[in-house]
């Protein structure tokens, strides 16, 4: 296919919902993969498709600052199609010229379900590898030859080592959430994938944050890269209505099972820190009838996609999910994530609060903070830019375990600057914008108008896609004021703009 390289596939105009108005024939697509894209419903390109197909078409290196939910999948996996398919199929066995190298397996199966999907009308074939399960179906589909192949890096590397993967074609490297592969301790493997890749070949690196030794792992195997970048990382989530809610250790159990007992609540990831806490916790969510399942690194493959499987299918409520298990679940229609246990790297907030929202939808996201984790909510606030408007009208409200003002950190009580509530008062839902970053447009909805239970509040999906986070003024630090309606004191802690 001729590729004219015209400005129209350059320049999309930024719609409502974060759609571009190119379309994808725009964007110099084949008729095979465009009818591919029609089958699955894409009307359009998402911002990072836009951004990262036309160098990648163009043969260009690129940089993509995007997390999972953005359709980054789609962004590397058509351009690589699109060359395949210039090309034309090989002639003989099939040897492997696309190799992507994701962190972990289920990333890794979506990614060759996504190359599958899109490349459905195309005559390309696409394998998956990962550790963890028998080896021996892999070693044949590699022996029959594959055109793209997609990797978790441990066990690209032995059978790489064993001489069942040939590296020598490879025209295309894609590393997926190239962060998270630091965060897993993949880098030094992944540098020995590098190091046994040909020369001459198109690179693609994705990463959600772009931490200095991600900077320094692109500026290694990127030659001249185009830099593409959708919202960032604060950003991305805009669309979620994001909430805090302050509790006791023991008490979180409870306060989960009341709140996923709302018949609102249909699919959603409880997120733990231990994979024992994610065990402990699907069995008392079993115990009070609410299905669900553990999904962490001890699980089999096997068990890990009866989970996922049955989550999908809507027989499991609750997925109780570990970091490293959550990463790169592609579900849609997620409406709840729980931060049952807060993370202490502020990022997996924003990449576990991704789950839900995707694709352009909203979603819910409920943390819970105890007294331990007070400063790890306020380092995810100082990354997202606003402060997390907080419920504290439920039950099990623990005034210990809501943290001093930023500002005022040092000088302060643990309960200074906020209010203290007795639990239990069952009082419409105060759901506190602090900071008066979301005053404006936004706060009548978050501030409370006394006719919304926190259990609704807490429940209920945002409607309103296009709403701005944080969209009103900001409130210079040390103001505080009162929403209708509540006799509660804001925060006084100033929020500052989206920050990376
Ligand atoms: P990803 O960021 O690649 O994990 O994609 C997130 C979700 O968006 C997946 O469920 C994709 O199927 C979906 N998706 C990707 N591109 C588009 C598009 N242009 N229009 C609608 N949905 C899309």
């Amino acid at each position: 296919m001729v590729r004219t390289g015209q400005p129209a596939r350059r320049a999309g105009l930024l719609t409502a919902t974060g759609l571009y108005l190119t379309t994808f024939a725009e964007l110099e697509l084949s008729p095979a993969l465009c009818r591919a894209l029609a089958a699955e419903d894409y009307s359009r390109p998402t911002p990072i498709q836009v951004q990262a197909i036309p160098p990648l078409l163009d043969g260009k290196d690129v940089l993509g600052c995007a997390q999972t939910g953005t359709g980054k999948t789609a962004a590397f996996a058509l351009p690589v199609l699109a060359h395949l398919e210039d090309d034309g199929p090989q002639k003989g066995k099939k040897r492997v010229r696309a190799l992507v190298l994701t962190p972990t397996r289920e990333l890794a199966a979506q990614v060759g379900e996504s190359f599958d999907t899109y490349g459905r009308f195309l005559p390309f074939d696409s394998l998956v590898i990962f550790g963890g399960v028998n080896e021996k179906s892999q070693i044949a589909a590699l022996r029959r030859g594959v055109d793209i192949l997609v990797a978790t890096p441990g066990r690209l590397l032995d059978l790489h080592g064993r001489g069942f993967v040939d590296f020598s074609d490879i025209e295309f490297f894609i590393l997926d959430e190239a962060d998270r592969m630091l965060d897993m301790g993949f880098v030094n493997d992944v540098k020995r994938v590098l190091r046994e890749l040909p020369k001459h070949r198109q690179n693609l690196l994705f990463s959600a944050t772009m931490p200095p030794p991600i900077v320094s792992l692109a500026g290694s195997f990127l030659k001249d890269p185009v830099k593409v970048e959708v919202t960032p990382q604060s950003t991305t989530v805009e669309r979620i209505d994001q909430t805090v809610m302050f509790v006791d250790r023991p008490d979180k159990k409870r306060l989960l099972r009341s709140l996923l007992s709302d018949r609102d609540i249909e699919r959603t990831i409880v997120f733990t820190r231990t994979k024992h806490g994610a065990n402990r916790l699907a069995t008392f969510l079993d115990k009070g009838g609410i299905t669900c399942a553990a999904i962490h690194g001890n699980k089999t493959q096997n068990a890990r996609r009866r989970a996922l499987d049955g989550f999908r299918a809507g027989n499991i409520t609750a997925l109780i999910a570990t970091d490293i298990a959550s990463r790169g679940i592609d579900i849609d229609d997620v409406s709840h994530v729980f931060n049952f246990d807060l993370p202490n790297e502020p990022e997996s907030y924003v990449h576990r609060i991704g789950r839900t929202g995707r694709a352009g939808r909203s979603g819910v996201a409920v943390s819970f903070c105890d007294p331990t984790e007070g400063e790890y909510l306020r380092d995810i606030e100082k990354l997202i830019g606003m402060d997390i408007p907080v419920v504290d009208d439920h039950d099990f409200h623990c005034a210990a375990a809501v943290p001093p003002p930023r500002a005022a950190k040092s000088a302060n009580s643990a309960t200074s600057g906020r209010s203290a509530k007795k639990p239990g008062t069952g009082r419409p839902s105060r759901r506190r914008p602090r900071g008066g970053r979301r005053g404006g447009a936004n706060a009548g909805r978050t501030s409370g108008s006394g006719s919304t239970t926190s259990r609704e509040s807490a429940a209920r999906p945002a409607r309103d896609a296009s709403r701005p986070s944080g969209g009103g003024q900001a409130k210079p630090a040390g103001a505080t004021q009162k929403p209708a309606g509540s006799r509660r004191r804001r925060s006084s802690r100033g929020g500052g703009g989206p920050r990376r």
